[in-house]
């Protein structure tokens, strides 16, 4: 068979060492959204050896605008999109171990996640995920590349535990300024400039190269770059990164864990407890209230109170058209159990 590589083995910095190093190596993939999509297909077009995909969310028509691996049935039948991405990186590259989870990334399945990969890719859209993984990286000392996009611009950094500054340490120059892709859009290149910038990092990390040291902005509408050295501002006194490092985001949190869905009018609610649920025996349980009803491998739908739920196998549920989290959770009680 004709060598799938042999254009990535012609580019100098890579060459044949180069790929024989990407074939032992194994990275998270953090989000299986945009960024997500973009970064995992890539990575694996490039023979990556392993890739672990984790995301929450099923896929919807809004998502098709920039969402690459995802097609329109599976919009249709709300698909998990890791377990939608799983199949379809398959088919791009069958010799690379695909391991799709649809899970949220958390406290309780972070560390055992990234302490078995060599690189983390940042696919999240919100912070609270990504100190997680800064945490979880700094203390499993697994470079992660941070990436974030919405309208027509992103930022890229590769952090790298030990010889570069961590998230908690440029607290104050990141770019927080609460625009999310539901409140204020996105358009696909912004996400395509994003993930090559990167994919290309992660492949410098993976072929033992050292990746660039500078946090890179780019706006693709107003064709601005711009870079910031951060190599001065990494914090003796951090509380992720420093040796006396707590790593505050890796607590676990007791009870019923709410979280408000940035922009989105939905509430994600998880029982104290993993552990899976017969959605076939919710749904009977359910029948005299709920309408709508319908189910996947990974999920189901249905309508209660005029209020949209979706119940994942290990009973995490989204409830959407709230913004109320007391009214959510008694609906979640109510209705759901745990
Ligand atoms: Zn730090």
């Amino acid at each position: 068979m004709e060598n799938r590589y042999s254009r990535q083995e012609l580019f100098a910095p890579i060459g044949q060492a180069g790929q024989e190093l990407l074939i032992q190596k194994h990275v998270l993939i953090v989000g299986a959204g945009a960024l997500g999509s973009a970064n995992a297909e890539m990575l694996v077009r490039a023979g990556v050896g392993e890739i672990t995909i984790i995301d929450r969310d099923y896929i919807e028509f809004s998502n098709l605008n920039r969402q690459q691996l995802y097609v329109e049935e599976d919009a249709y039948a709300s698909i998990a999109k890791s377990a939608a991405a799983t199949q379809r990186l398959r088919k791009i590259n069958s010799k690379v171990k695909i391991n799709g989870v649809v899970d949220q990334f958390d406290t309780e399945n972070a560390e055992a996640l990234v302490k078995r990969t060599d690189v983390v890719i940042d696919g999240t859209d919100n912070f609270s995920t990504r100190f997680l993984i800064n945490d979880t990286a700094a203390k499993h000392k697994v470079p992660w590349i941070y990436g974030g996009c919405v309208k027509s611009h992103g930022v890229c950094l590769a952090i790298i535990p030990g010889q570069t500054p961590c998230l908690q340490c440029l607290m104050d120059v990141l770019p927080q300024g609460g625009e999310t892709c539901d409140s204020v859009g996105i358009i696909g290149p912004a996400v395509q400039i994003t993930a090559s910038y990167q994919v290309t990092e992660c492949l410098k990390i993976l072929t033992d190269q050292s990746p660039s040291r500078e946090m890179l902005y780019m706006d693709v509408w107003e064709r601005q770059y711009s870079s910031i050295d951060v190599q001065g501002l990494r914090d003796p006194a951090c509380s992720s990164c420093s040796s006396q490092a707590s790593y505050p985001y890796l607590r676990k949190q007791k009870g019923l864990r709410t979280a408000i869905l940035c922009g989105r009018d939905t509430i994600q609610i998880r029982p104290e407890s993993r552990g899976r649920i017969s959605l076939s025996v919710l749904a009977e349980r359910l029948e005299s209230v709920a309408e709508k009803v319908r189910e996947n491998k990974e999920l189901m739908i249905c309508f209660i109170e005029g209020k949209r739920l979706v119940v994942f196998r290990d009973g995490r549920t989204l409830i959407h058209g709230v913004s109320d989290i007391k009214e959510a959770e008694k609906m979640y009680r109510r209705y759901i159990g745990a």
